[in-house]
C-alpha cells in the first residue's frame, strides 16, 4: 500500500487527532498504535489516550 493510501486510512481511523499538532504518536510494545493528546499533560478536559476516532474536539489545532 502507498503511504499516502496508509495516511489516509490511519486518519479515518484518529479522526481529528490525526493531522492535530498536539496529538503523538505512540507504538506499544505489541506493535498497536494510539494517539497520545499532550494537551491532556497541562488540561484534564481531555484524556490522555482519547478513544479514537475522534470527530470532534474544542482543542483541535490542524497541523501546519
Ligand atoms: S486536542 Fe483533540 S484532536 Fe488534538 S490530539 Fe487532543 S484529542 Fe485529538
Amino acid at each position: 500500500m502507498s503511504d499516502s493510501r496508509q495516511q489516509t486510512r490511519n486518519s479515518l481511523r484518529a479522526g481529528l487527532c490525526a493531522d492535530c499538532l498536539h496529538s503523538r504518536r505512540v507504538e506499544s510494545a505489541h506493535g498497536s498504535v494510539f494517539i497520545l493528546c499532550e494537551l491532556s499533560l497541562t488540561d484534564p478536559r481531555f484524556p490522555k489516550y482519547p478513544r479514537l476516532p475522534v470527530l470532534s474536539c474544542d482543542g483541535y489545532k490542524k497541523k501546519p
